[in-house]
């Protein structure tokens, strides 16, 4: 059991738990350093091969699951109903004419950049905040929320089992963020097909919107490394910033090594994308461009609970796909928050914002999901515009 904290749990430098026993995790990130890869080299580079077909039309990819998986989420069954949504959607995406490419938001999808570091627990008193199941424990209290690096070994076995349930079954590829910059390093491996390194911790991972500075370690991280990696982009992004980021990202690599994940809201994607896909001249036509509707459209209902509408998130596609489309670029695919469960996190209209009735069926350990049929629509709506239906 960690030991009582003696500093204040909080978050440092680019959103980096303190952890509560840094001698402990020091012989935890050995430990890591020595356990096999947990996805293979070959199937990474085969990823950025199929990626590169992308960006000539010929593909179209779905990155989606948890916003926070929990590691009960690496049972087989979990893993197996979240592979089959996927796949759903994925034959729903073959009308486009373009051959799918799943990448869940799964086995390994365990830590979270959050806004805030601290919130009310239920006696009243402030506790840190949930950081993802690889650093703390969802319970509302002081002593779970304690950042516990053996949490790190256990991700690295959840993932483990999640990724054993995905390879059983078809193509589909794991993704997270690769935000805990210690537990990633510990994953790197030499890459044999590629030369250089690997991240072994995933097939593909992103570097989010809070930590995508082009100067920083997350960045420099995915720089090092061989694997496809993503960056998030929002309404906040300069021209310029997107621009340095695809040439330290991109360089010369070949196609489908960088996806650039747009995530600006409806209200802003016209405004701010343009100038982004201009700043990047010949290179807009080498990157994988996806569209996460999301993440720029959470706002919270009356009862303080964080949601999104479906409305919004349906303009926000049409918006990215109409700017591409205007710059003769393709547009990659989508990036969502779903779960196969038939939760109640996501609205259809601004209406349901108001005070009603609670909504029961509201799990998600952070943001708020699309459920199987919300999914179905966003995706069906994608393929209606790619096919210009
Ligand atoms: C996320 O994908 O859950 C997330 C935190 O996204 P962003 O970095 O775009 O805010
Ligand atoms: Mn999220």
């Amino acid at each position: 059991m960690p030991e009582i904290m003696t500093a204040v749990p909080d978050l440092v430098g680019p959103y980096q738990p303190i952890w509560s026993r840094p001698d402990v995790l020091r012989g935890i990130l050995h430990s890591l350093r020595r356990l096999p890869p947990l996805v293979e080299a070959e199937d990474c580079a085969r990823l950025t091969d199929e990626l590169a077909t992308v960006t000539r039309g010929e593909s179209v990819v779905l990155q989606a699951g948890d916003c926070a998986e929990l590691f009960t989420d690496s049972a087989p069954e979990r893993v197996r109903a979240k592979a089959a949504q996927l796949h759903e959607l994925g034959s729903r995406l073959r009308r486009t004419g373009r051959a799918p490419i799943l990448v869940g938001r799964l086995a390994g999808q365990y830590a979270k950049p959050r806004s805030r570091s601290v919130e009310i627990g239920d006696d009243g008193v402030e506790i840190p905040v949930y950081l993802g199941d690889a650093v703390n424990d969802r319970t509302p209290t002081a002593a779970a929320r304690r950042p516990d690096p053996h949490r790190l070994l256990l991700a690295y076995s959840h993932a483990a089992r999640g990724l054993r349930t995905l390879a059983s079954g078809r193509t589909t590829y794991a993704s997270h963020e690769a935000l805990l910059l210690e537990y990633e390093r510990a994953l790197v491996r030499p890459d044999p097909i590629r030369g250089g390194v690997f991240a072994s911790s995933a097939h593909t991972v992103w570097i989010g919107e809070r930590t995508r500075d082009v100067g920083g370690p997350h960045v420099e991280f995915a720089a090092s490394v061989s694997n496809p990696i993503g960056v998030k982009i929002g309404p906040g992004v300069d021209p310029a910033e997107a621009a340095a980021l695809v040439s330290r990202l991109a360089g010369t690599r070949p196609p489908g090594r960088l996806s650039l994940i747009v995530r600006m809201g409806a209200d802003r994607i016209g405004e701010r994308l343009p100038p982004v896909v201009r700043a990047l001249g010949e290179d807009a036509a080498r990157v994988v461009w996806l569209s996460d509707p999301m993440h720029g459209n959470t706002v919270r209902s009356a009862r303080g609970l964080k949601t999104r509408v479906m409305r919004r998130m349906t303009e926000e596609v049409e918006r990215f796909c109409a700017v591409l489309h205007r710059h003769r670029v393709q547009p990659g695919g989508l990036h969502l928050e779903m779960t196969p469960d038939e939760v109640t996190e996501c609205v259809e209209n601004c209406a349901e914002l108001g005070p009603g009735p609670a909504r029961s069926r509201y799990r998600s350990a952070c943001d708020p999901r699309l459920n199987p049929a919300q999914a179905i629509a966003l995706v069906e709506r994608f393929t209606e515009v790619l096919t210009g239906a």
